[in-house]
């Protein structure tokens, strides 16, 4: 089997960023696992986008039926092994397990589910079979969570499922954007392998809309399944923004987590931007050694989109967060190196000193490739709009989820809506669909 993770170059800074949540031993699984109290209303299960039988996974792990463990996370989430690592736990399953509310440690539910889907893969790669050829023909565009659960679902069950990804190397964000101390880039291309392995065909470096045009591919497929993601970071557009030294959120951290060189060393950073993404950038600057890292947010700190226990392990990291701020120009010298940012704080100019501002407020929407897809129509904020729970959009044989759906939520979100989107389909050319 050709493998992606063959493709990856050594020696990525992203190696300097350990895991943060190590994998369990057998014994630390089993007596996890065993705290547990299965509990038959299983809050767990009810938080998590996907719906894994949390209680049944761990059960099986505390019984010692590893695979079946695998199995059953599997069932509801083929991406399970990425999801138990960059899954926002805290504000999910774990944020809802009842021990959290008696004052105990909440069970470690993604640590338990990473260590049975990754021993399960790597003692019984058979596990699951790809199901006999000769079914229908479908394309997915993009190659990130959305479109390989959609793909995945399909296969197993006989359907011939192609996967095009622009990019050298597929995986999406779980690839390129993730922060390294949750899923290093070797492990999502590990995870892209064994779904290819299910029987899906993927094919990097190919742009729908460029290499190969929209009708085309409908032409070609019974379905077609747009995984496309999000676009370019957005930027502000103050003065000095353009030019070396001013860096977009997600393509900084593509090249974090992909470069095949170490990374120079980093002086004075500031981040603009107050989600998840704004952390991610200034805690993975400040672990790589960062002189400082310091956020920069227009409102509240109350108001951050980022989740509170990200931004209190990023305080812990020595990110200091200047809230109230509004960027208003990027400051170089006359040779047009960074020296600052300046900001307005309660009417106040201020100028933060640093050599590399990394702007974290947003990313574009990929308008034009879903627009080539006759009938399929964008909101106001640019996403394809699509029923979440069947992927539907405006053209019959075109299905969508993810990012470019809900405009930018969590792997797990795209996971469950490409999922949704194959089983759909999978009712409707079964005839079950009512
Ligand atoms: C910096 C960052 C960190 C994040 N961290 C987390 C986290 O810790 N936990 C979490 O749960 N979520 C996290 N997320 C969110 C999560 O990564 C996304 O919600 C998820 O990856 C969305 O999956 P997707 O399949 O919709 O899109 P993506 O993962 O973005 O994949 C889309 C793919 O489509 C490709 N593509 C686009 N257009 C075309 C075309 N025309 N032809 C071919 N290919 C195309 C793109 O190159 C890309 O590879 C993070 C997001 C960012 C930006
Ligand atoms: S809520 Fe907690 S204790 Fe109850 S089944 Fe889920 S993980 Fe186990």
């Amino acid at each position: 089997m050709s493998t992606f993770l063959a493709k990856l170059p050594a020696g990525r800074a992203e190696a300097a960023l350990p895991d943060k949540k190590p994998p369990m031993s057998a014994a630390e699984a089993k007596l996890e696992a065993e705290r547990c109290l299965y509990c038959a209303d299983a809050p767990c299960t009810q938080a998590c986008p996907t719906s894994i039988d949390v209680p049944g996974f761990i059960k099986r792990i505390a019984s010692g039926n590893v695979c079946g463990s695998a199995r059953l996370i599997f069932a509801q989430n083929l991406l399970g092994t990425s999801c138990s690592r960059v899954c926002p736990v805290e504000v999910l399953c774990e944020g809802a397990c009842v021990l959290e509310a008696w004052q105990h440690k909440p069970i470690a539910i993604g640590r338990l589910q990473r260590f049975a889907t990754e021993t399960a893969r790597r003692e019984a790669p058979g596990l699951l079979a790809p199901g006999a050829r000769g079914g229908k023909r479908v394309a997915c565009v993009g190659s990130g969570p959305a479109s390989l659960a959609f793909a995945a679902t399909l296969a197993l069950e006989g359907h011939e499922a192609t996967v095009y990804e622009r990019r050298a190397l597929p995986g999406g964000l779980n690839t390129t954007g993730v922060a390294p101390y949750k899923l290093h880039a070797d492990a999502a291309l590990a995870e892209v392998d064994w779904v290819a392995s299910l029987g899906v065909r993927i094919r990097t470096s190919v742009e729908i809309g460029r290499d190969v045009a929209a009708a085309q591919l409908l032409a070609e497929h019974d379905a077609v399944f747009l995984g496309l993601g999000l676009g370019e970071d957005t930027k502000l557009g103050i003065p000095g923004e353009d030019g070396p030294g001013v860096v977009g959120a997600t393509a900084w951290i593509e090249d974090v987590k992909l470069r095949g060189c170490a990374q120079p060393p980093l002086g004075h950073v500031v981040v603009v931007g107050g989600g998840n993404t704004a952390i991610d950038v200034a805690r993975e600057c400040a672990q790589l050694g960062a002189a400082s890292v310091t956020m920069v947010y227009r409102r509240a700190p109350a108001d951050m989109s980022g989740y509170a226990h990200e931004m209190e392990a990023a305080r812990k990291d020595g990110v200091a967060l200047v809230a109230h701020a509004r960027p208003s120009a990027v400051i170089r010298d006359a040779a047009g190196v960074v020296k600052a940012l300046r900001v307005t704080v309660a009417g106040a100019e201020r100028d933060l000193s640093c050599d590399l501002v990394a702007m974290a407020i947003g990313q574009s929407k990929l308008r034009a490739v879903a627009t080539q897809f006759p009938g399929v129509a964008l909101d106001a904020r640019g996403c394809v709009v699509a029923d979440p729970t069947t992927g539907t959009t405006g053209h019959p044989k075109v299905f969508s989820g993810g990012d470019c759906v809900n405009g930018g939520k969590e792997v797990v979100n795209a996971v469950a809506e490409g999922r949704n989107a194959a089983r759909h389909l999978l009712r409707t050319w079964s005839g079950t669909h009512g």
